[in-house]
């Protein structure tokens, strides 16, 4: 049988069950303590070094983490006896968060921060990239909520070869140099003896595929642009520069991984006569000084439609009056902001004689005699 090996977990100081970034984390940790420009000559750190790096290769990937998670080392060793090989039909449980371009999808997967960088099996499966976007609606859509299109442009598995890159009716290689790792050790002379260093494999560019006869719709990439329409639900009381996504919709993983998300970002248009806070409306109503005076039925715009609201006799210019239940409705649960209306008096200004007179006899009888010259001028006749 296959000589001891420690747990994976715990050679990474890890709990069973850890999550993808605590095991990323202690990796990165060891792998710089233990690495051999650190530690000439030291065979322990060297031995201990491998050990780091066998265990991440296998918890990092996750397709290999189910399967130790489920047999142990049975699961992920090539020499226990194949009967595991299968790669059933896992994809859960994996949480993305890589990033990657077309022209640079595995560049990122190598190169950590530490001389030598390490790998991760190329053949994993990837979240795809998630898409921002930003959308424009109007002050009433943004309250009420409404359903738009967007024309998103992503990368999608490409249709003829079905993300393969290969030209139909033929499959990818696997690279004879690296083996399918995409990953190969290289020897280096130091003063302090030979290292090795891993990094991309160049035949395939760490990819772990050689495409002999590449796909002439996506030239070997597997991944093409479109132009994708997806239509976004906006909820009821979205407020600008909040972000709406949808699952899925993003661009398409690698190897099977989960497309990504794409992510809307409201941008609400301003109104010519609302202004918005938090969940309440502000507005203004212009009325005649005699209405102001006398108080009168006024027809008021609202979000729903214009309503009625009575200003008492006297309302003073500035005054604000508040309409219950008419403002934003709210993003989560029920109810509804309020709409503040503040009043502004129209003076009116070039009067006739026979108003100006009228208004004279007003201000007397109020105990307020027109004062002035504009007065004399309009008596001299
Ligand atoms: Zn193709």
């Amino acid at each position: 049988m296959a000589e001891h090996k420690r747990d994976y977990y715990e050679v990474l100081g890890l709990s069973k069950g850890a999550g993808d970034s605590e095991i990323k984390k202690a990796f990165r940790k060891l792998a710089k303590e233990n690495h051999p420009d650190v530690n000439p000559d030291n065979q322990a750190a060297e031995a201990r070094f491998k050990e780091i790096n066998e265990a991440y290769e296998v918890l990092s990937d996750a397709d290999k983490k189910a399967k130790y998670d489920q047999f142990g080392h049975a699961g992920v060793d090539p020499n226990f006896g194949g009967h595991h090989g299968g790669g059933g039909g896992f994809h859960g449980g994996f949480h993305g968060g890589m990033d990657f371009d077309l022209g640079d999808i595995f560049s990122s997967f190598f190169g950590g921060g530490f001389g030598g960088g390490t790998s991760t099996n190329p053949n994993a499966p990837r979240k795809g990239q998630d898409i921002h976007v930003e959308m424009k609606v109007s002050f009433e859509e943004a309250a009420f909520g409404c359903e738009k299109e967007v024309n998103v442009p992503t990368i999608t598995d490409c249709g003829t070869c079905h993300g393969s890159g290969a030209a139909p009716g033929t499959t990818p290689e696997t690279c004879p140099q690296c083996k399918g790792t995409g990953a190969v050790q290289t020897q280096r002379r130091t003063a302090f003896g030979v290292m090795n260093t891993t990094g991309p494999c160049p035949q395939c560019n760490g990819t772990g595929k050689i495409i002999k006869k590449p796909c002439e719709t996506c030239k070997g990439k597997g991944k093409v642009r479109k132009n994708q329409k997806v239509s976004v639900k906006i909820p009821k009381g979205i407020d600008n520069g909040q972000t709406v996504s949808v699952r899925g919709k993003g661009n398409a993983g690698l190897n099977g991984g989960p497309a990504g998300d794409l992510l809307i970002t409201v941008r609400v248009r301003p109104h010519p006569r609302f202004e918005r806070e938090g969940y309440h409306v502000h507005s203004r109503i212009q009325v005649s000084v005699v209405q102001a005076i006398l108080g009168d039925e006024l027809e008021v715009e609202t979000l729903d439609g214009k309503v009625k609201y009575t200003i008492p006799e006297g309302t003073q210019s500035g005054t604000v009056f508040r309409l219950k239940g008419k403002g934003i409705p709210h993003l989560r649960g029920s109810g509804r902001g309020d709409q503040y209306v503040a009043v502004a008096v129209d003076i009116p200004g070039g009067l006739n004689t026979e108003q100006r007179e009228l208004l004279e006899k007003f201000g007397e009888s109020m105990g307020q005699p027109a004062a002035g010259g504009k007065k004399g001028f309009f008596k001299k006749k």
